[in-house]
């Protein structure tokens, strides 16, 4: 068996990650499994360099287990950017979906339709036992509501129109195996799991469709 840290104890994300990557003889744990505690400093710019923060950290805090992270979070086109890294604290260090929610419509205020433009992203850091590297990022195209609509999902997701349900619904108005269909996290996932069956020599297609977005 091959056991790969999670660098997060998030169940929802434990299970969509091992879904997306099961190669067999691959086996997923999470920091609580493993016994340690592992809360690094998140102080980096971009998602990428958050992402691989937390999986050194999880991977030295393990003894040398290969490793995986992800960082992801929300950009406005019209607020420049933001609140990008600072998608979790948009609001404040203790904010709640509703404050950070509350305050993306405020601050978008004003804005047309046709300017509210935005994307999810997510960027996946794979550290193997070598210390090899292996990044993956996806996105999701959309546009921000004018207020919450649904009540699936977590964090911006209602407010979120993807550009692929053609005005049709928010991301928090489908299940969550439609979510993954389209989802910066799924999309991250499937270009990852792409590049592993090629280093590691799997059978290609044994599982979702491949890589949609290329690496940062
Ligand atoms: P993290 O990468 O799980 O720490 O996510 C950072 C923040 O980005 C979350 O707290 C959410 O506010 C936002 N976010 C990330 N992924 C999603 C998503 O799939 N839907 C809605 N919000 C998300």
């Amino acid at each position: 068996m091959k056991t790969v840290v999670l660098a997060t104890n998030n169940a929802h994300k434990v299970s969509e990650i091992s879904n997306a990557l099961d190669f067999p003889g691959w086996e997923f744990k999470t920091l609580r499994e493993m016994g340690v505690e592992s809360d690094p400093v998140e102080d980096a710019d971009t998602f990428l360099g958050n992402a691989r923060i937390k999986a050194h950290a999880a991977r030295e805090a393990c003894g040398g287990f290969a490793a995986l992270a992800d960082d992801s979070g929300i950009e406005v086109d019209a607020l420049g950017g933001a609140p990008g890294v600072y998608s979790s604290r948009f609001a404040g260090e203790d904010a709640s979906d509703q404050d950070n929610n509350d305050k993306l419509i405020r601050d978008l205020a004003g804005v047309p339709d046709g300017r509210r433009t935005g994307r999810f992203v997510c960027t996946l850091v794979f550290i193997d036992e070598d210390g090899t590297e292996t990044t993956a990022r996806g996105t999701v195209e959309g546009r921000i509501g004018h207020e919450p609509q649904g009540d699936g999902g977590f964090g911006y997701d209602p407010l979120f129109w993807p550009d692929v349900f053609e005005g049709a619904c928010t991301l928090a108005e489908v299940p969550q195996a439609r979510k993954n269909e389209v989802s910066h996290r799924g999309n991250a996932l499937r270009t990852l799991r792409a590049k592993l069956e090629q280093a590691h020599g799997f059978d290609a297609g044994q599982g979702p469709e491949a890589a949609v977005d290329s690496a940062e």
